[in-house]
């Protein structure tokens, strides 16, 4: 199920000098790398689906769960197992593997959330889905329990380099993120891990990024390039869309650098051409999240993925394709709490962040003064 262990060893200077080389070139070697491991005919599918929206304490400037933004996205509370067995059928009628859910949280606290969660897996498993979760950060205990329900695979992104971090995010560090991936390895999950374009950053964190990414022994096995959607309210509202060549440049240098893993083109599909994707379909993406949202952000129509796909004759990957379905274990039981981990809170000042939350308090209490002398 996993990558091999023993891969080329990069350096940075090699990767930048891929991310440079002419285009079309890149491309070219980047599809000859595609055709070496992958069936370029194929595309996995994966429904990414929100299963607790909003009001997450951290502050990562790009997103509008973030509780101390201020944006219009609706919250909600753990969905139900129904809804989310609703949701998984009707992504495997359209062709989706793989259900990956999403939980607005800092980190993976034991108790009555995280068992739901651990309900959901078992339930989504038993619809014979991959079943992938990005619940923040997690120990190596509740890896475990994660995996013993029948999780495939934990989705857990470094969004860029270690140094570009510190202006992006001020409530945990880089390290926390390695070693949740290091904690969901060691409990045999696959991982799925890579970071966003357009955010701000130079070439060189991009590529910092997938050094340190393509570092990994083994490598992710999927490896998501999102591309920056600028959402009203965050600290990266103004952000200018990334061009599409600097997301095939980035798809094709991903492909180069971990050969087997899955490229996955992921947020930021509304802003890119039927074109564009093609091309990031021939620099060796093998993947797409679909559905109308990505958490909270805009994702084209399923019936458009569908065309698109007819268009250029690929076809859906089935389910565990490249992995065996794992079987939920119902005796790892675990009576006891885990102490509370010690994640990082760096807490470094991060000015835009600030202002944007500032400037958010004040629109609330605004609003809570408005609603008051209305009654
Ligand atoms: S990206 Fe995740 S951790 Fe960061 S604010 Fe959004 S929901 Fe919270």
């Amino acid at each position: 199920m996993n990558q091999e262990a023993k891969h080329r060893i990069w350096t940075l200077p090699e990767i930048m000098e891929v991310y440079h080389s002419p285009l079309l070139e890149l491309v070219f070697r980047a599809a000859q790398v595609h055709r070496e491991h992958h069936d370029p005919r194929e595309v996995q599918i994966s429904t990414l689906l929100s299963i607790k929206t909003g009001g997450c304490p951290e502050d990562c400037a790009y997103c509008p769960q973030a509780a101390r933004y201020h944006t219009d996205i609706e919250k909600n509370d753990l969905l139900s197992v129904k809804e989310v067995m609703m949701s998984a059928l009707n992504a495997k009628e359209s062709g989706s593997s793989r259900l990956c859910m999403g939980a607005a949280w800092r980190n993976v606290k034991e108790g009555k959330d995280f068992d739901h969660v651990l309900e959901l897996i078992r339930t989504v498993n038993s619809l014979d889905m991959e079943v992938c979760c990005t619940l923040g950060m997690v120990t190596k205990r509740q890896a475990e329990q994660l995996a013993a329900a029948g999780l495939y695979a934990y989705y857990h992104i470094l969004d860029t380099s270690e140094e570009y971090y510190q202006e992006i995010i001020s409530t945990r560090g880089y390290e926390d993120r390695l070693e949740t991936i290091e904690n969901v390895r060691s409990a045999k999950l696959t991982v799925c891990s890579g970071g966003i374009i357009g955010m701000g950053e130079a070439v060189e964190d991009r590529c910092k990024m997938l050094l340190t990414l393509a570092s990994l022994e083994p490598q992710p096995e999927t490896v998501p390039i999102n591309a920056l959607v600028p959402v009203e309210g965050t600290p990266l509202e103004e952000q200018q869309i990334v061009p599409i060549w600097d997301m095939i440049r980035m798809v094709a240098t991903t492909r180069i650098v971990m050969p087997r893993s899955t490229v996955r083109l992921s947020a930021g599909r509304t802003q890119m051409s039927q074109e564009g994707q093609a091309l990031c379909f021939m620099a060796g993406a093998g993947s797409i999240f679909a559905g109308d949202k990505l958490l909270t952000t805009p994702n084209p129509e399923r019936s458009e993925d569908l065309q698109l796909f007819d268009l250029l004759g690929l076809k859906a990957t089935p389910a565990f394709a490249k992995g065996s379905r794992p079987q939920a274990k119902p005796d790892l039981v675990y009576t006891d709490r885990e102490a509370a981990p010690k994640w990082s809170r760096p807490a470094h000042v991060i000015e835009k962040n600030r202002e944007y939350a500032q400037q958010a308090k004040s629109q609330r209490k605004a609003s809570a003064a408005s609603n008051t002398s209305k009654k």
